[in-house]
């Protein structure tokens, strides 16, 4: 997130005649209906242990360089099982065929092996990967597991190992070919990994177990926090990947319609729905710190966004908290009653801290922090308009509205909006975004008392709906 300078209109021009500069969004995708914000794709969504079941009986499968240490273990289950659905799955899929299990799975140190996969020596390679040409899946047992796992929990190595077999099925099937951009093989192996996933929250897979509930939102929370390229770059690059939202949009289809719907991903198809519009830089350029001159900046922005509301502004404090009547939220807090958006700074702080691998993330990143205090905001904007403050139904709007504000920080907003006020964002800011909303202590997905809408899935398609149609639908799909 960043603070428009003197030379940007200047280089905004310059885009102007460029081909491919923005690229044109239709096909947005969203559940049938009325979005369910305590359902997942038909099944209740309710929070629950994920991971590997701990009465599970250990997977018989040969792993090279395997220690049968906790992160192997949980390695080789979740192969098992992804391997078990393809059994079924693959045949059903394409044409009776049967399925091949991946023919050489390897766990390696990055910190200390000499072992060479795929031709390339694996020492320093903090990754997960699969080699089409020969089978194999490779995971980094030393620290790309563990630290997914500490960061996001056990859940997270099954995550990333069923995106990879997602890879070896596109390849089996013949899906994919030395044309097929990264954006395609990467999204519609998300899709297929969600289609496993299905098989899982339905408590069909024998080792691996999820939550409909917090378990899937972390899933989804890995998606859009991992990112790599097909073959031996894996995951820790991060080029050329879609978005969060392209990401856990393909996932929520394999999900929610099978593997079938993955097979029929297609170059055309993803770019229609992409969101690849154009940004004004390709990485995060600089961060905005939470002081006091930013928090100014945000709310002018907010202001600006929803003038047209007819709000009345709310009051932005950042030293009173006290609220009538009312207990308020962490670390941003609005009060009805005196129409007052009360942030705690260095509670605030702390969100946008930059998100680390390795330990518990004690941050998001910038945008997501402002992002919370947009939530707070837009609650003043729907109390404006006569809605209710609480339920799910709240929270879905307030994910809505959050979502219309951020989509009209881009350099160049879809469906020919209009770019508002001077702050920008970046792809990475909208990254942070959705991990912060499918964290458990966002406020972005959450009614005025902070309770949050369950449904990971219902939170992002809230989100999306705002971001990419701006805010008039966010009355109308989330009625009270
Ligand atoms: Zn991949």
């Amino acid at each position: 997130m960043r603070r428009l300078l003197a030379g940007s209109a200047a280089a905004m021009a310059l885009c102007v005649g460029v081909t491919g500069c923005s690229r044109p969004i239709d096909g947005i995708p969203t559940a049938n209906g009325a979005p369910e914000a305590d359902t997942v794709a038909g099944l209740p969504a309710s929070d629950g242990p994920s991971g590997r079941k701990p009465d599970a009986p250990e997977a018989d499968l040969r792993v090279v360089g395997g220690t049968g240490g906790e992160i192997d273990t949980l390695a080789a289950d979740t192969v098992v099982d992804v391997h078990e659905y393809w059994n079924t799955a693959y045949p059903e899929t394409f044409d009776g065929s049967a399925f091949r299990p991946i023919g050489r799975l390897v766990s390696y140190d990055s910190r200390s092996t000499g072992r060479e996969v795929c031709g390339q020596r694996l020492t320093g390679m903090v990754n997960a990967f699969y080699c089409p040409g020969s089978d194999t899946i490779a995971w980094d047992r030393g620290e790309l597991l563990p630290k997914l796992r500490n960061t996001f929990g056990p859940i997270a190595p099954v995550t990333v190992l069923a995106h990879e077999i997602g890879h070896a099925v596109q390849h089996r099937a013949g899906l994919v070919d030395a044309d097929t951009s990264t954006l395609v093989a990467e999204q519609q192996a998300d899709c297929f990994a969600g289609a496993f996933f299905r098989h899982a929250a339905e408590g069909s897979a024998p080792h691996i177990r999820v939550s409909t509930g917090n378990g899937l939102n972390t899933v989804l929370g890995v998606l859009s926090y991992i990112r790599d390229a097909p073959g031996r770059t894996g995951f820790t690059d991060p080029r050329a990947h879609g978005t969060a939202f392209d990401r856990v949009s393909a996932f929520q289809y394999g999900f929610s319609d099978g593997p079938g719907r993955c097979a029929e991903m297609t170059e055309k198809s993803v770019t229609r729905r992409t969101t690849q519009f154009h940004f004004w830089k390709e990485k995060q350029e600089s961060d905005l710190p939470v002081e006091a001159d930013n928090i100014l900046l945000v709310s002018r922005s907010l202001r600006k966004v929803f003038a047209d509301t007819g709000v009345a502004p709310p009051t932005i404090s950042i030293d009173s908290r006290s609220c009538p009547g009312a207990e308020g939220t962490e670390p941003v807090s609005y009060c009805a009653e005196t129409n007052t958006v009360s942030v705690d700074m260095a509670g605030l702080r702390e969100l946008a801290e930059p998100p680390t691998s390795g330990e518990k993330p004690s941050g998001y990143g910038d945008f997501a922090a402002y992002a919370q205090l947009a939530s707070r905001y837009v609650l003043a904007v729907q109390q404006a308009a006569g809605l209710s403050l609480r339920g799910d139904a709240a929270g879905l709007r307030t994910a809505c509205l959050v979502g219309a504000w951020s989509g009209l920080l881009v350099e160049d907003p879809i469906g020919r909006r209009n770019p508002v006020g001077k702050l920008r964002i970046a792809p990475g800011d909208v990254d942070e975004g959705v991990a912060a909303l499918l964290g458990n202590d966002s406020l972005i997905a959450a009614d005025v008392t902070g309770s949050q809408v369950p449904a990971g899935f219902a939170r992002i398609e809230a989100f999306r709906i705002g971001f990419q149609q701006g805010m008039s639908p966010c009355a109308s799909e989330y009625g009270n």
